[in-house]
């Protein structure tokens, strides 16, 4: 096998990010060039011609003089994505209700171009690149404004029946006074994600109790986070009860299909051991009393998607790998 030369477009609500990776004859992967643009431009440029300009400029960057060199483009991108035929409906991000995203890059750029969900791609590009290579079942979980998240099962993308696999924001907790974003009660969401962690911060702002939180302007789930790691009570108390609901999550999704490893990324996993420690010590007291617990949750199951690790990017590169290529570099790796 010669160099390979490929492409991973991260369509993200506020930028695209595109990454130029060599695989090389030893099949490993090196970073040639990464480049990234607010995907919504002042000259009012549509979201679709600056993804275009993006992959254009990186080529130039990385000194690829034609685009139909390229091994595959692999795109990862929010909505609801059919990847055998490219199509992605209700794609926010484009402004698009409905476009055949994978074939219109194909024409444009001369190469294969492979098109998944983003939650999916970061899952199938964390197996690939971030996790021990043994690993065949993980769960990426991605913690923001929302809550999401993408299964890699034998080593596949899960999709599911409606390629709904993994919406684990809209998984019923328990009834709460908040109707969520998809109109239903009681969402997962609504109770870990940040517009959830910046409620309960406004809620305790506004009582009498006695909190560093009220010495901001502006609060945010970042703020509790912050103000956990300087000890203040009513924060540590957010943190916990955050840490105690994603543990149950966690555990669901770790029974339903037996993952070996759950990787916690988003905007919130910037808390790192903050948001880790309370999700492991409700773990810890789930051990304590049950056997199969003790055989299920062990620690090592759950990391922090490293904050340098672009997992948007990366898991683009691993849809344009294509499955079948997955596996072969898998064999490679392992006989090595
Ligand atoms: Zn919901």
């Amino acid at each position: 096998m010669s160099n390979q030369y490929l492409v991973g477009i991260d369509i993200g609500g506020t930028n695209v990010d595109a990454l130029l990776v060599n695989r090389t004859f030893e099949n490993e992967f090196e970073q040639i060039a990464f480049h990234t643009k607010p995907i919504r431009s002042a000259s009012g440029k549509r979201p679709i011609d600056t993804i275009i300009e993006v992959v254009d400029e990186l080529l130039e960057i990385g000194h690829i003089a034609d685009s139909a060199e390229l091994f595959a483009i692999g795109v990862g991108v929010p909505g609801l994505v059919n990847p055998k035929t490219g199509h992605v409906a209700l794609a926010v991000n484009l402004d698009e209700e409905s476009m055949m995203l994978g074939p219109l890059l194909e024409a444009r750029f001369g190469c294969p171009v492979l098109v998944e969900n983003d939650a999916n791609a970061v899952a199938l590009g964390a197996a690939k690149f971030l996790v021990d290579p043994s690993i065949e079942h993980l769960a990426f979980v991605t913690l923001g404004t929302g809550v999401g998240s993408g299964l890699i099962l034998n080593g596949q993308v899960f999709h599911g029946s409606q390629n709904m696999a993994g919406e684990i924001g809209h998984m019923f907790i328990k009834e709460n006074d908040v109707r969520c974003s998809c109109g239903a009660n009681g969402c997962l969401e609504t109770f870990v994600a940040g517009p959830a962690i910046k409620r309960m911060a406004e809620k305790v702002c506004a009582s009498e109790q006695e909190t560093s939180l009220k010495n901001y302007a502006e609060l945010s789930a970042a703020a509790v986070f912050i103000e956990a790691d300087k000890n203040d009570a009513v924060s540590i108390e957010i943190v916990n009860e955050v840490g105690v609901i994603l543990a149950r999550a966690l555990q669901g999704l770790i029974m339903s299909f037996d993952i070996q490893k759950i990787v916690i990324g988003g905007g919130i996993s910037r808390a790192g051991k903050t948001l880790l420690l309370p999700i492991l010590n409700e773990w810890k007291r789930m051990r304590d009393e049950s056997v199969m617990a003790t055989e299920m949750l062990q620690p090592k199951k759950l990391m922090i998607c490293p904050a340098t690790y672009k997992a948007g990017a990366w898991g683009a590169v691993a849809v344009a790998l294509g499955q079948q290529n997955l596996d072969q570099a898998k064999m490679v790796v392992q006989m090595n």
